[in-house]
């Protein structure tokens, strides 16, 4: 199991989108795969048109949706306190129907602010141990990290192996990078190895303009491993709205799906998955 987390302390970079996107073009590969929705906002969630299961609660609870917010909770409710390995599989479900059957998504929803704010010792261990243990095969978990810098960006970091990070090429996006750096170079001090690596940086919703190629230049020589940008395709927001993959709209998707399915491919091969030996 390889982890991967798509990162930028920016909101609005194409984060989720990238997420999802990549993520399902894993499974479509044939990788079992699960993206766990770290942001309060839920948009991962509502893009792969994932249903959490609820909870009835006891007898005077209101039913309660099961999201990563219960899993890292669960794993470790404070400092000291017993930690319990593998429950944010327990709160993983399906993606929705547009989505790749081999595609699980941890949901979330506006409880995990309160997560995002634990800074007890231990808790930014959390999501690592509460993605040990999967209970059937998965190759690869995505991340898809909110826009904050805070708790669960530092969990994120601690569970990763790998890290993209997001940006469009815009000048206001740029500074989210050097930001994000700075923090996951600290964790992978703190743990003393070569995790959290950088996968890479990835420019998303390029557009044709000379000022956007001044941008992506800019990127190149001053990041060593660009990633293949994303162009800007107003089929991706389609998409959204209709909480699919872009590779759901054929030939209007197909640029930006095939950008995100040779990422997938690069990142399979820098896990070591050779998926093709799992399907079936
Ligand atoms: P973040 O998670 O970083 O906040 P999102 O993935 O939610 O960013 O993307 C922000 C908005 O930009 C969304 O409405 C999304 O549909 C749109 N977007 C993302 N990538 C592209 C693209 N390649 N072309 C056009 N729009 C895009
Ligand atoms: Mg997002």
């Amino acid at each position: 199991m390889f982890t991967l987390a798509i990162a930028n302390q920016k909101g609005g970079v194409a984060k989720t989108t990238t997420a999802a996107n990549l993520a399902d073009a894993a499974a479509e590969l044939g990788a079992h795969v699960l993206l766990v929705d770290l942001d309060q906002q839920g948009n991962a969630t509502a893009l792969t048109d994932a249903t959490a299961r609820v909870f009835d609660g006891n007898a005077f609870g209101k039913p309660q949706q099961l999201t990563v917010s219960d899993a890292l909770y669960a794993a470790q409710e404070r400092a000291g306190a017993p930690v319990q390995a593998g429950t944010v599989h327990q709160v993983a479900v399906p993606a929705g129907q547009h989505w790749s059957p081999r595609l699980r998504v941890a949901p979330a929803n506006q409880d995990l602010a309160a997560r995002n704010g634990e800074t007890f010792p231990g808790a930014a261990q959390r999501l690592a141990v509460g993605l040990q243990e999967p209970p059937g095969p998965l190759d690869l978990v995505v991340l898809d990290c909110g826009p904050s810098l805070g708790g669960l960006f530092l969990a994120a970091m601690h569970a990763a192996d790998a890290v993209v990070v997001a940006s469009e090429a815009a000048d206001n996006a740029l500074e989210g990078i050097p930001r994000t750096l700075e923090v996951l170079a600290q964790v992978r001090a703190a743990r003393g190895g070569a995790a959290p690596a950088l996968l890479g940086v990835l420019p998303t919703a390029l557009a044709r303009e000379a000022r956007q190629g001044e941008l992506l230049d800019f990127l190149r020589s001053s990041y060593p491993d660009v990633l293949a940008p994303v162009p800007r395709r107003a089929v991706v927001r389609q998409a959204e709205g209709a909480h699919a993959p872009v590779r759901a709209f054929g030939a209007a998707g197909r640029e930006v799906a095939d950008v995100y399915r040779q990422l997938a491919e690069h990142v399979l091969h820098v896990a070591g998955v050779r998926p093709s030996e799992e399907v079936s």
